[in-house]
């Protein structure tokens, strides 16, 4: 798939990749300008967003596919505080995070601008209807084609693709948590019949009031992490992979070729 950096009518920083896994070096307004793009352009299949954070890189040292899946994909967000400080280790910078809920609250706006549909997939029963109902408060005017929760069991694929092309969505925002998410998106970009498609992690249950984000001041210092754990300590266990992350960020640098 070609990466929407390509498509920009500006240059910007090629790509960092973080122990063989890319990031893409954009700020906030260059990534919009990205989305406006593939919107508005036509291509021959869906495609893909995915919002990196450190976890991801760690698994995607083991599962090759998840590490392709976010290779391949148009555009790769650094939706992480240690995404963003890596990429400044490896003195190849990028300016800002990126996180899948601030995109998709721009995508509504940009949704609400020209027309295009939202489909909202997954979270528990009823969250992405009240995450829905969210974003049409926030973005007034914008079109929720639909939402359900179903799951990444690839025996219901076929439902949920007949669900999301009978709603006629242009943007489907996926909610099954990394990587299942992000892989789901991956084995049906050629299927789903919609312009775009992002992995949203637990953005529904952050628009739906499920979950409480981190006040700003700790967004601003790097810290929403921290405030997570607090919240869901249940996260401990998957966050045992960030010291193994330090470490090898440390100790091998950036791998520019998917070994
Ligand atoms: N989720 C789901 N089905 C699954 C696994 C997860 O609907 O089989 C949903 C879960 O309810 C949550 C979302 O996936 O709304 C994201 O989960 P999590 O917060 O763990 O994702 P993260 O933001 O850490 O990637």
């Amino acid at each position: 798939m070609a990466q929407m950096r390509n498509f920009l009518p500006f240059d910007v920083p090629s790509p960092v990749y973080v122990l063989g896994v890319r990031v893409d070096r954009l700020t906030q307004s260059q990534v919009l300008i990205a989305l406006k793009e593939v919107l508005s352009s036509s291509h021959a299949s869906c495609q893909q967003i995915v919002t990196v954070n450190p976890e991801f890189v760690m698994a995607a040292q083991q599962n090759t596919v998840f590490r392709q899946c976010i290779n391949q994909a148009a555009l790769v967000l650094a939706d992480g505080i240690g995404i963003v400080l890596a990429a400044r280790f490896l003195r190849q910078p990028i300016a800002e995070r990126v996180t899948g809920v601030d995109t998709l609250v721009e995508l509504a706006r940009l949704a609400a601008e020209h027309g295009y549909r939202l489909y909202l997939l997954g979270a528990a029963p009823g969250v992405a209807e009240s995450a829905g109902a969210r974003l049409q408060e926030l973005v007034p005017g914008v079109q929720i084609a639909g939402t359900y929760a179903g799951s990444p069991a690839p025996e219901e694929e076929n439902e949920i693709l007949e669900r999301i092309r009978s709603a006629q969505a242009d943007i489907v925002c996926v909610a099954y948590g990394a990587p299942a998410q992000d892989l789901w998106i991956f084995r049906n970009l050629q299927r789903i019949p919609a312009s775009l498609a992002m992995g949203v992690g637990g953005s529904f249950d952050f628009l739906a009031g499920r979950q409480r984000r981190a006040p700003l001041w700790m967004r601003r210092i790097g810290l929403e992490w921290l405030y997570r754990l607090y919240r869901e300590p249940w996260r401990w266990r998957r966050m045992l992979a960030l010291p193994q992350f330090v470490l090898q960020v440390i100790r091998k640098g950036s791998n520019p070729h998917e070994a």
